[in-house]
């Protein structure tokens, strides 16, 4: 079956609920441009906002830091508006050498405190493994929970109100198709999953689940702000600024600051899910003037590894941390997907519990 593909945007049939208008526009990016066309947040206030709930002495908000491109600029303009943050780090094992100097680098630099959450290891290893044995889509799911789980439980033991995050509209704000990820706040996906193939519990891994999240929002009234909405926020720009000021190296690719991510978004959901996630992180370039249409079927029209060599050093990496041989890769990539929905899941908890959200949040 041949792809078709947006005339304005690079998204195509690979994405669910993907309808086409009469010129060819698909809903993805016209539902974006509509988002784009809303209000514009105002910096001052939420500096001002910030600082005056700040309860911590040491610190008035909290910086997500993945060593990303995003996540790095939000901390240098936090510092630059003269707020105090405590950057919060999640290891889980697989960052790339590349991002760990440059979190060290960027931290160094602008005098601030880091906390890095170390996962157990060989927990988080058989968790993996159960993931890919349950032939799911979202593997990230385990690093983005434990994440979320990290930053919200410092934000509370530091009494901080404020986690500021490098999630932003103008290089993520695209709509998720539904069949690219999972709700990422489904600590009982999580744990019937290892239950059912690793014969698990959870150990010491920070797992968040929908009711904690209601918690933190409305009982320790901690806002998560995606901080880089404020700003007319470029990426080139903010590569620029963190290479001649911060000595920082990029990466080839969005968000593959990590090698299981740069794996799991180049090969194995092209392979496994046919899925290739860079027709929405593109697409959303596309439509906020960053890149021409032309430039990302050119990128498209590439292997998502720069090279074979790469590919190859990534699977060796892969093989040998994960204790697989190539066999059980070659398997596992030709097993048939899973639904999340094939596992006891909190995904109708986290429908109803997102539309009482958005009547409250709409009635002040
Ligand atoms: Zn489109």
């Amino acid at each position: 079956m041949t792809k078709k593909i947006c005339t304005f945007c690079v998204m195509d049939t690979s994405a669910s609920n993907i309808k086409f208008d009469k010129s060819g526009q698909c809903n993805y990016c016209k539902d974006f441009q509509k988002k784009l066309n809303t209000k514009k947040k105002n910096l001052d206030n939420i500096i001002k906002q910030i600082k005056i709930n700040s309860k911590s002495k040491n610190y008035d908000c909290i910086v997500g830091l993945s060593g990303g491109i995003d996540s790095s600029y939000t901390l240098v303009k936090v510092v630059e508006l003269g707020l105090k943050p405590l950057a919060v780090h999640l290891d889980n094992g697989w960052n790339s050498e590349l991002a760990q100097n440059n979190i060290e680098n960027l931290v160094k630099s602008l005098n601030v405190d880091l906390y890095t959450h170390v996962l157990d290891w060989d927990e988080y290893k058989s968790m993996m493994n159960s993931f890919f044995a349950s032939d799911v889509l979202d593997i990230e799911l385990l690093m983005d929970n434990a994440m979320y789980s990290i930053n919200y439980k410092m934000a509370k033991k530091e009494k901080i109100k404020f986690i500021l995050s490098g999630s932003n509209i103008s290089t993520e704000g695209m709509n998720m198709p539904k069949n690219m990820n999972w709700i990422k706040f489904d600590k009982k996906n999580i744990k019937s999953i290892i239950k059912i193939f690793g014969n698990n519990k959870i150990k010491s891994y920070p797992a968040i689940g929908v009711f904690d999240l209601v918690k933190y929002i409305l009982l320790n009234k901690i806002k998560w702000i995606h901080f880089l909405d404020y700003f007319e926020y470029k990426k080139d720009e903010a590569i620029s600024i963190l290479k001649s000021k911060y000595g920082f190296k990029p990466y080839e690719y969005k968000h593959y600051e990590s090698i299981f991510t740069r794996f799991y978004q180049g090969y194995i959901l092209p392979n496994k899910f046919n899925i290739d996630k860079r027709i929405l992180h593109l697409s959303t370039l596309i439509v906020t003037n960053q890149i021409t249409r032309n430039d990302a079927l050119r990128i498209l029209a590439q292997n998502p590894y720069s090279s074979s060599a790469q590919l190859n050093e990534d699977k060796e990496y892969f093989l040998k941390k994960m204790n697989w041989d190539e066999s059980m890769l070659i398997k596992y990539i030709n097993r048939p997907p899973k639904s999340h929905m094939n596992y006891p899941n909190s995904k109708y908890m986290y429908k109803i519990l997102l539309k009482i959200y958005k009547l409250l949040k709409s009635s002040d």
